[in-house]
């Protein structure tokens, strides 16, 4: 059996906690590209060399880039069993690429929305007092996730991929309804 996922959601809906979470029940890689692309700026990588103005202006790296990265992770042994991929694709191209890339298995079993409303997300981000996080920046970036994500789930439902999840609650609670609604579609 193979689980393969993407995820998404809004800065400050939990994501990374989650994922780790998830990646442990079903033994699988958490595989966040701006971890991966953070990795590369402090390794001082030529990767990590161009992306990292673009990542501070808080714009995208070219799909070129990251598809080519991605393509790589997911060759990796551990990836075989299935993957979350978090943070990618982000724009329509990188997911038809991705769909390319999985053509030749079953493809995604899901791609989940861990949502949780703007105003929520926003007090959170504020409360944790990054140096980022401040109100403009905050608002910034959530513009810039709306843009880019509403193609997105379009294009994922209609592939019938899509499942959203409340993000809201405890830790816990919030990590059972993601099993279920996963599990759910599995059983379907
Ligand atoms: P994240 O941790 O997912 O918010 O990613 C941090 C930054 O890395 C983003 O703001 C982008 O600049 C860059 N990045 C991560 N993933 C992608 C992607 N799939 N496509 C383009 N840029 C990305």
């Amino acid at each position: 059996m193979t689980t393969r996922l993407v995820i998404m959601g809004r800065q400050g809906a939990g994501k990374g906690t989650q994922c780790v979470q998830l990646a442990s029940h079903y033994g699988i890689p958490h595989i966040s590209t701006g971890d991966m692309l953070r990795a590369a700026v402090a390794d001082g990588t030529e990767l990590g060399l161009q992306a990292k103005a673009i990542m501070d202006a808080g714009g995208l790296v070219n799909d070129e880039i990251m598809n080519g990265i991605v393509t790589e992770r997911l060759a990796q042994p551990d990836a075989q069993p299935g993957f979350i991929l978090d943070g990618y694709p982000r724009t329509a191209p990188q997911a038809d690429y991705l769909d390319g890339v999985l053509s030749d298995t079953e493809g995604l079993d899901a791609a989940v929305d861990l949502d949780v409303p703007i105003p929520v997300v926003t007090e959170r981000m504020k409360a944790r007092g990054r140096s980022d996080d401040t109100d403009e920046g905050i608002a910034r970036r959530l513009d810039l996730y709306e843009q880019e994500t509403a193609p997105l789930i379009a294009w994922f439902i209609e592939r019938d991929l899509l499942v959203t999840v409340p993000g809201e609650g405890l830790e816990d609670e919030v990590f059972d309804r993601l099993v279920a609604a996963i599990e759910g579609r599995e059983a379907a």
